[in-house]
C-alpha cells in the first residue's frame, strides 16, 4: 500500500475514534522535541488499550515503561472512580518528565509513577491486577511475563507491545538464539498463545501487539 494512502487510513481512524485532547497533544509535544516521538504508542493504539480497559472493567492496571506517560494518560482515562494505574519506569529523567506532564491532568491522582528498574519494583509488588500492559526493555519480557502470570487474574488482561520485534520475531534468516531480545519475544509469544492459559491474539498494530485473555 502506498505510504499517503496509509497516512489516510492512519488519519481518518485517529480522527474518528482516538482524537487526542490538549493532554496527550502537550506529551506528544514534549517527546517531539526530545526526539523520541514514536516510542510512544500511536494513538490509534492508545485507544485500543483504553477500550480493552473498560471491555474488562479494569480498575488496576499495571505498566512496565512509562517514558513520558502518553500510554499511561490513554489507559487512565479508562479507569472508573477508585481505579489506579502504576507505572514503572527506569529512567529518571522520563520518570520526572511523565510526573510533571501528567501532574497536570485531571487522572493525576489514579497515577503511581514508580522510578526504578522495574525488575526491582515487581519484587515489592503483588497483585490481583486487571490488566498488565508490557512495554519496557524488550530482552526482559520473559520476566515481566513471569510475573504477570502470577499477578493477573484470572479474566484479566496481559498485554506486550512491539511483539513483532521490529520485524525480527518472523524474519525466517534470524536464530532463536540469535539476540537475547528474539529468543526473548519469541518465547514471550509462544508462551502467550497457549490456548489452555489464555485467549490471545497478536494485534497487528504497526509495532505488533500481543493481547493475552487469562482463562
Ligand atoms: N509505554 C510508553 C513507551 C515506553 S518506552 C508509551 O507508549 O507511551 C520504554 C520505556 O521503558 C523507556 O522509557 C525506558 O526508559 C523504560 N525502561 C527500559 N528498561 C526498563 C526497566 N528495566 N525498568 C523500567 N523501565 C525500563
Ligand atoms: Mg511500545
Amino acid at each position: 500500500m502506498r505510504s499517503a494512502e496509509l497516512d489516510s487510513r492512519e488519519k481518518y481512524m485517529r480522527d474518528l475514534f482516538a482524537a487526542e485532547d490538549e493532554a496527550l497533544l502537550r506529551i506528544r509535544q514534549a517527546l517531539r522535541e526530545d526526539g523520541k516521538e514514536g516510542i510512544n504508542v500511536g494513538a490509534n493504539e492508545g485507544r485500543i488499550l483504553q477500550v480493552l480497559l473498560k471491555m474488562t472493567g479494569a480498575r488496576r492496571v499495571i505498566e512496565i515503561g512509562t517514558l513520558y506517560g502518553y500510554s499511561t494518560l490513554w489507559m487512565a482515562r479508562a479507569l472508573p472512580e477508585g481505579g489506579k494505574i502504576t507505572t514503572l519506569e527506569a529512567m529518571p529523567d522520563h520518570a520526572s518528565r511523565a510526573r510533571e506532564l501528567l501532574e497536570q491532568t485531571e487522572c493525576a491522582d489514579r497515577i503511581e509513577i514508580i522510578e526504578g528498574d522495574a525488575r526491582a519494583s515487581l519484587k515489592n509488588i503483588r497483585g490481583p491486577f486487571d490488566v498488565a500492559f508490557i512495554d519496557a526493555d524488550k530482552a526482559n519480557y520473559l520476566h515481566y511475563l513471569d510475573w504477570a502470570e502470577e499477578n493477573v487474574r484470572p479474566g484479566g488482561l496481559i498485554i506486550g507491545d512491539n511483539t513483532y520485534l521490529f520485524g525480527k520475531v518472523f524474519d525466517a534468516n534470524l536464530a532463536d538464539d540469535s539476540e537475547p531480545s528474539v529468543t526473548a519475544m519469541r518465547t514471550f509469544n509462544r508462551r502467550l498463545a497457549d490456548k489452555s492459559k489464555y485467549a490471545s491474539v497478536l494485534v497487528p498494530t504497526s509495532e505488533g501487539m500481543t493481547v493475552a485473555f487469562k482463562i
